[in-house]
């Protein structure tokens, strides 16, 4: 396995993107595959626009580069989400099942740790693979790793990377690394949204991508059923002002049963935060999704007074300062209760 040394010092503290020599060895085992080599793509479980995006942007890019053979993979499926659909690059996806074994060179996006890779996490030990990526709390997992804690979205390293290999930017590469921005920004609104972000927007966008047809595609289309679905799940929030040390907590769950009741499936609960985090007594806002008996996927969000990597890194997720989640095992009370206490 390649391996570039990277910069010393605790995880947290490294702010500062990818050295010349790492942008330099991705380059350079990138332009190493041999003529009809395999070149796989992988992102997180239950990926989202930035994951998606990043990883079918670069993939489109590879293949405008020609010569190479590519796939790209997630664990767990093969679709894209629905508010994913019409994704340019979908054709590159295939099943699990069907990812090579034997990869000449791979390469993972938006993935913070191998975990996050579930079954596909032993394709890390191809001969060379490269880790691109934007979380702070990334383990550094793979042999070269072009990891930007400083960046918006994954989709800005993956930007640099094809300008680095020279690859244009055309309008269906742009539309993916376009919709892996606006996604990561919460719509140019979070706090990584420097002069720097609306430059590289602006150059998206000047190849024709359509901002308005994506927006309502990607965050204003949802199923009457999951309308009433989020008033049921918004009603029985819960605010404690004096949790998290006084900074407030905000938080609400939704069951298998609400989504049987309203005929709904998972991912329409993805957008269910962005409603209970407008919560402005609370800093930190919380919402519980069940996935099994008791399993839950939990969403974190903190408007600047938490660090809520921190507490879903206590109890074994990841994410960032602003935005982060874990696996809750237990009762919805219980899984509460576990934050409640790392937030004090
Ligand atoms: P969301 O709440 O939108 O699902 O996730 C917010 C962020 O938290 C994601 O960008 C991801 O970095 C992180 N995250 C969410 N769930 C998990 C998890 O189960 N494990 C890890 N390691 N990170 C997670
Ligand atoms: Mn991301």
């Amino acid at each position: 396995m390649i391996s570039v040394p990277s910069p010393a010092g605790p995880l947290t503290d490294r702010v500062s993107g990818p050295t010349e020599d790492e942008w330099a060895a991705a380059v350079a085992a990138i332009e190493a595959v041999p003529a009809g080599g395999r070149v796989l793509l992988l992102c997180h479980v239950n990926p989202d626009g930035d994951a998606l995006g990043s990883m079918l942007g670069f993939g489109l890019g590879l293949c405008r580069l020609g010569g190479r053979q590519v796939q790209a993979a997630y664990p767990g499926g093969q679709q894209l989400p629905p508010a994913l659909h019409g994704m340019p690059g979908a054709h590159l996806l295939v099943a699990p099942h069907e990812v090579w074994s034997d990869p000449d060179l791979v390469l993972c996006f938006d993935v913070a740790s191998a975990s996050r890779l579930g079954t596909l996490a032993d394709r890390m030990s191809a001969p060379t693979s490269i880790v691109v990526d934007h979380h702070a709390s990334n383990t550094r997992f793979g042999g070269i790793h072009l990891v930007d804690p400083g960046a918006a979205a994954t989709s800005v390293v993956v930007q640099g990377l094809l300008d680095r290999l020279g690859v244009p930017l055309d309008v269906q590469i742009a539309e993916c690394l376009y919709i892996a921005l606006v996604t990561d920004t919460g719509s140019f609104r979070f706090e990584m949204t420097t002069p720097a972000v609306h430059e590289l927007a602006a150059r998206l966008l000047a190849t024709g991508v359509a901002p308005a047809q994506i927006a309502r595609r990607v965050f204003d289309s949802r199923p009457f059923g999951a309308v009433r679905l989020f008033g049921a799940v918004l009603q029985r929030s819960v605010l404690e002002p004096t949790a998290a040390g006084g900074r407030g907590l905000v938080w609400t769950y939704a069951t298998l049963a609400d989504l049987e009741t309203y005929d709904q499936q998972p991912y329409v609960l993805e957008a269910l935060i962005d409603s209970v985090r407008c919560t402005v007594e609370a800093d930190v806002s919380c919402v519980l999704k069940q996935v099994a008996e008791a399993t839950w996927a939990v969403s974190m969000r903190s408007k600047g007074g938490v660090d809520v990597s921190r507490v879903a890194v206590a109890l074994g997720g990841g994410g960032h300062r602003l935005a982060a989640g874990f696996t809750g095992v237990g009762a919805a009370p219980d899984v509460i209760q576990a934050i409640r206490a790392e937030l004090d």
